[in-house]
């Protein structure tokens, strides 16, 4: 089941006579990513791809990234959305140079990256630096947040003197607002909440003065009442540092009212991009739409359940197999109501459909007419349901008369199907203590 094929170009721009199927909603200009509005290129993936070799005895492949392209410019953010297993962290992992590519280019300031030295690591990471899930696993607890903050400034500003590296560190913990900052200096991790630990991860990040900022799902791991807050935070310093952002994350809600831009990754393949407004408002994949219609709606928890309960089994099963191994086709195909067999044997590339907007599926133009799904309400993540044109949902359910499957995540992912076989993708280059400085 060995896999080394990869699709090929994946962003082409379609004629009006194309045979690909999809010809009435393509667009002829070039794909401009919405989030090129707000200031310069800074960081560029091109073709991005990650093959992992599964350990002996196995000789099988998965192809973890394929082909992703993913522009980041300054003062914006993008978020990239799918599931467990997707492969969002390896993208961020290769972007932050912590993991080799199998192929592809990392163009950091118009200029191809190359970080085999630890010399040019080191300037490379200046620029470019990493925020975690796990604000308890990435600051080493045997070390107080002084020294967590002192050590990357050293590195990365090593003419200070030590009045100057004091005065930084005081200046950092007021950037993340942990303030008076006299009362954090001082303290272990073990002293910290989950929301200030990740406060300082923030800010030990921002040492290094970096222009990008890769935040692997920041707020996940942290209680629900203080996500906004650090999500708000980071926002705020986008703007301050003029910050290129790449917001890695499970929550489709969390990535419109952040991100300009909103990427949707399955199974290791870019499947839909555009401005996060259209991308959550009117999703083209009949994964967005998954992901959209299966976000909970806040304001009725209650019914959500009853609904998730109800439309159990109503779905499409699980993908049961790893859809990272498979080298041909749509990997959505299993779980997809309109697939065929052109989706299993073709893959379908990521086409321009307008300016801002692309979408790889071979079934949009009838993905899109039948499409019911929810509004996901600005800032509150609160959901309000809306019917498209159609009359019924692609994952609708005969039980409830509803156009949607669930709206319980968890019921609806295929975590069990990925956590099994999946395992983090575990940095190759930590320094002594975690940090990435
Ligand atoms: P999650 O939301 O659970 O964090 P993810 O989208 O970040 O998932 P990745 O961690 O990027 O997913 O993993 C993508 C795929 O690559 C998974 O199938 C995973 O098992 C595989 N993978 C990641 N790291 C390795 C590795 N070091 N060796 C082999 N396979 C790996
Ligand atoms: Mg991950």
């Amino acid at each position: 089941m060995s896999d080394l094929s990869f699709p090929t170009d994946t962003n082409q721009q379609m004629s009006p006579n194309t045979q690909l199927g999809y010809s009435a909603l393509s667009y002829q200009g070039d794909f401009v990513s919405a989030a090129s509005s707000r200031g310069r290129l800074v960081l560029e993936a091109k073709n991005l791809t990650k093959v992992y070799k599964l350990g002996f005895p196995s000789k099988d492949y998965i192809s973890a990234v394929r082909n992703a392209n993913i522009a980041l410019y300054e003062k914006s953010v993008v978020a990239l959305v799918g599931e467990s297993g997707s492969g969002k962290s390896t993208i961020a992992s290769l972007l932050a140079g912590q993991i080799p590519k199998t192929s592809g280019e990392i163009v950091l300031n118009g200029n191809s990256v190359n970080v085999k030295s630890n010399r040019k690591f080191r300037a490379y990471k200046s620029e470019v630096q990493m925020v975690f899930q796990d604000p308890f696993a990435s600051l080493n607890s045997i070390h107080k947040v002084r020294h967590h903050l002192k050590r990357p400034i050293s590195i990365h500003q090593p003419h200070l003197k030590k009045s100057a590296v004091e005065k930084e560190i005081y200046s950092l913990l007021h950037q993340v607002r942990l303030l008076p900052a006299d009362q954090f200096i001082d303290k272990f991790p073990y002293e910290l909440s989950g929301g200030q630990r990740q406060r300082v991860a923030i800010a030990r990040s921002l040492a290094a003065r970096p222009k990008v900022l890769l935040a692997d799902e920041p707020v996940s791991m942290l209680d629900v009442s203080i996500r906004l807050e650090v999500l708000s935070l980071i926002d705020d310093l986008r703007d301050r540092f003029n910050l290129a952002v790449l917001y890695v994350t499970h929550d489709i809600a969390s990535a419109r009212y952040f991100a300009d831009e909103t990427v949707v990754i399955y199974g290791g393949d870019i499947v839909e991009r555009g401005p996060s407004e259209d991308v959550t408002q009117n999703p083209a994949h009949p994964y967005t739409q998954l992901l959209v219609s299966a976000a909970p709606n806040p304001d009725d928890l209650g019914g959500s359940i009853r609904n998730a309960k109800l439309t159990a089994g109503t779905t499409k099963p699980r993908q049961t197999e790893s859809a990272l191994t498979s080298g041909i086709g749509c990997r959505f195909t299993p779980r997809c109501p309109f697939a065929d067999r052109k989706c299993e044997e073709q893959f379908p590339p990521l086409v321009t459909i307008s300016e801002n907007r692309q979408v790889a599926c071979w079934h949009i133009e009838q993905s899109l007419p039948n499409v019911s799904f929810k509004k996901i309400s600005p800032k509150s993540q609160s959901t309000a349901e809306i019917t498209l044109q159609g009359a019924h949902s692609a994952f609708g359910s005969e039980h409830t008369g509803s156009n949607h499957i669930s709206h319980n995540v968890s019921d609806q992912f295929d975590t069990d199907g990925h956590s099994k076989t999946s395992q983090p993708a575990v940095p190759e280059r930590d320094s002594e203590d975690g940090t990435v400085a």
